[in-house]
């Protein structure tokens, strides 16, 4: 893979491919990481003095045709504060008159063009567009490491035209995951948790074959517990997959750790006559991971020399049901102070870290969760793959 590192953009227009798609409450960016991961790509191309410097992102689903309140415009008032510098705006990622407008502007400046997906051409790969965008550029850099699991005009279709080349943040995930895959310290363990054991179901069954322990929360335990024959209550069960379940467990050899009591609530939402128990009753749902298996589960990250985690032990965005959450995060960052190489990935594993203002203790939190799940599975990502082709 060609990086940043490998290229002269002196005078050159740069058309860079960031993940903008922050959080916005009440038309403001409520969380400006994702923004502020391109920040050492941006300055070190802008180091380089090119002609020009053209973002290009996403914001949020929009389904294929303008949308205001998926606008890109949300992020200027951030991007220029973390860049100090002035920040054009296009109203049009492929309008008849982008090309024309970027072309009029001086020398190394810096613009930024509205959502991509405001074109349903980005999502279908359209080769049109993709040309479309390469036009504007000389070099394409891929930063945006969370859409690089996608086949999309921006991912693959614009290296086709453009000579292209790795980002820095591209960079970092793809060496702290491949670490993961390619000679882990041992003991590694992954920490699996979140609402469906179907969406994790084919990571689940490749982390097992590299992993010495695969310790699962969140509601995906309970198909696995159910299979067990035990009882589950209201909690979330995918019948679907019991038999799928029980097989992975009885391949697993001892290395799927389930929890072994559970916070148990009425309700979903607040948290009526709440008690820890051992199996679910009737009537109750399992709510978070109970005080036994957050001791177990630490008794095997304390020891642990590499860790992966990806989805919450609970329902962590009720306060109430998520302490279980809370402290295998906390658990992790102290296994990170004494000598673990720890990766976190997903987006709600990710804000659960944040809330506990314990990011920084971590080795690596991805910018990517279906990304950072496909490629710890082993699967190629045909965003990185697009890089590779020169
Ligand atoms: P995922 O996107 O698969 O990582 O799932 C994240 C979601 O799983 C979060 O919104 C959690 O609230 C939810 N979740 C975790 N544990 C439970 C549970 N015991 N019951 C219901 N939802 C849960």
């Amino acid at each position: 893979m060609k990086t940043l590192n490998d290229i002269d953009l002196r005078d050159k227009r740069v058309l860079l491919r960031v993940d903008f798609n922050a959080p916005v409450k009440n038309g403001e960016v409520s969380d400006d990481t994702r923004l502020s991961a391109h920040i050492p790509t941006i300055n070190s191309i802008l180091k380089q003095r090119p002609r020009a410097l053209i973002l290009i992102s996403h914001l949020g689903r929009p389904k294929g045709a303008p949308t205001p309140e998926f606008s890109l415009k949300v992020v200027l008032p951030n991007l220029r504060k973390l860049l100090g510098k002035e920040v054009h705006f296009f109203e049009d990622c492929a309008g008849n008159d982008t090309k024309a407008g970027l072309e009029k502007l001086p020398a190394g400046s810096i613009s930024l063009l509205e959502n991509l997906r405001f074109h349903s051409e980005e999502k279908n790969n359209d080769e049109n567009f993709a040309r479309k965008l390469a036009s504007y550029g000389d070099i394409f850099i891929q930063d945006a490491f969370a859409v690089a699991h996608r086949a999309h005009a921006s991912t693959t279709g614009i290296p086709k035209f453009l000579p292209s080349a790795a980002g820095f943040l591209i960079q970092k995930e793809v060496k702290y995951l491949s670490e993961l895959l390619k000679n882990p310290e041992r003991p590694f363990v992954a920490v699996l948790g979140g609402a469906k054991v179907s969406t994790k179901i084919s990571v689940m069954k490749s982390l097992l074959s590299k992993v010495d322990y695969l310790l699962v929360g969140g509601a995906m335990s309970y198909t696995f517990l159910k299979a067990r024959g035990i009882n589950t209550g209201l909690s979330l069960v995918e019948d679907d997959f019991l038999e799928k379940a029980k097989e992975i467990d009885k391949a697993s050899v001892g290395k799927l750790l389930l929890p072994v009591d559970h916070l148990i609530s009425k309700s979903f939402e607040a948290p009526l006559e709440n008690t820890v128990t051992f199996e679910i009753p009737d009537g109750f749902y399992g709510v978070d991971i109970g005080p036994q298996t957050i001791g177990k589960y630490e008794e095997v990250l304390k020891n642990s020399k590499t860790i992966f985690w990806n989805g919450p032990m609970g329902i962590f965005e009720v306060r109430e049901f998520s302490a279980g959450t809370r402290r295998i995060a906390e658990i992790i960052a102290e296994a990170t102070k004494s000598g673990a190489v720890s990766v976190a990935g997903g987006g709600d594993s990710v804000a659960a870290i944040k809330k506990t203002g314990l990011a920084a203790d971590f080795s690596h939190i991805s910018t990517g969760g279906g990304a950072s799940l496909e490629f710890v599975e082993g699967r190629l990502l045909p965003g990185i793959e697009a890089l590779k082709q020169e």
